[in-house]
């Protein structure tokens, strides 16, 4: 188990049957920048059973945190759900990932585009100050099924605008949009219909998807992602070419081509 390290988990919450969220500690020599992912998982019949997390917590805070599926059956997810404090999880050394602000051109507003777990990098990304300078709007549009599925929905709305060194670059450059499509709610459909439709702009008072002002992050099930990338493709939208290299908008390259 030479290329992972033991961290402890330190806090559960299960959101609902289907996605639950873990904080652990977190080794200080593991450095990693606002969006990327790492391998974690459990020791199985000897042998570690890893998979790729995007990590939630911003890179400022002592201890991560991970937003997780629970997969019927899943060889990792069946068993990582019913982690307690206390409980050790594998995790590797190295953090990578290509939904990183540095890959964005400059621009006027940016644009997170989750659906389901797709949040978790996001979660990192929205709680970075230098977004905020980057950026003069963040507007942050969640999709998902079920209302008990928008998680951190009242940490995004209520504690973090008041957070002592965020709270007013939040309040005033923080737009959260949640969109559910199986159930009655504020705002209904899926994330791409809210877009293509106008009805996004119109419900936050914004003006429509601009490549030469706008930017984009790209994050949640392949399905999305690809109608996500063909929509910006469509309105002149430039995929950053590979990490490192800037464009309009970002996706995780590790997770559409998994
Ligand atoms: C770069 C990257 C980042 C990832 N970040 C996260 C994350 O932050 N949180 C997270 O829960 N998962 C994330 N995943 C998926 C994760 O690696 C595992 O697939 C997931 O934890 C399920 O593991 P498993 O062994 O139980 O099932 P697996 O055998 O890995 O998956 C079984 C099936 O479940 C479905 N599935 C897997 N993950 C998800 C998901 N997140 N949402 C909906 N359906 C899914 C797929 O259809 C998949 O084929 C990420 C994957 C990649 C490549």
């Amino acid at each position: 188990m030479a290329s992972f390290s033991e961290v402890q988990i330190l806090d559960v919450h299960h959101w609902n049957d289907t996605l639950f969220s873990f904080k652990t500690s977190r080794h200080d020599s593991l450095r990693f920048r606002n969006g990327h992912f790492v391998m974690i998982g459990l020791e199985v019949e000897g042998k570690p059973l890893m998979r790729a997390y995007s990590i939630a917590s911003p890179n400022y805070e002592t201890h991560l945190e991970f937003l997780s599926i629970k997969v019927p059956n899943g060889p990792l997810t069946s068993r990582l759900q019913h982690v307690q404090p206390g409980d050790r999880l594998l995790m590797g050394h190295k953090t990578v990932g290509t939904l990183v602000i540095d890959d964005l051109k400059p621009g006027k507003r940016l644009f997170l585009f989750a659906t389901g777990t797709g949040l978790a990098p996001f979660m990192s990304i929205i709680q970075d100050p230098e977004t905020y300078e980057r950026f003069e709007h963040v507007v942050l549009i969640h999709g998902v099924r079920l209302v008990s599925e928008l998680a951190y929905a009242e940490f995004i709305r209520d504690s973090l605008p008041k957070h002592e060194l965020l709270g007013e670059m939040v309040s005033a450059q923080l737009i959260y949009y949640p969109t559910v499509t199986r159930e009655a709610f504020t705002h209904s459909g899926r994330l791409t219909t809210a877009i293509e439709s106008g009805q996004l702009f119109r419900d936050i008072g914004q003006a429509e998807l601009d490549p030469s002002s706008d930017r984009v992050m790209i994050c949640g099930s392949p399905a999305m992602l690809k109608e996500s990338a063909d929509m910006l493709n469509q309105r002149g939208f430039q995929i950053s070419p590979s990490a490192g290299e800037q464009g309009d908008y970002v996706i995780e390259r590790a997770f559409a081509e998994r």
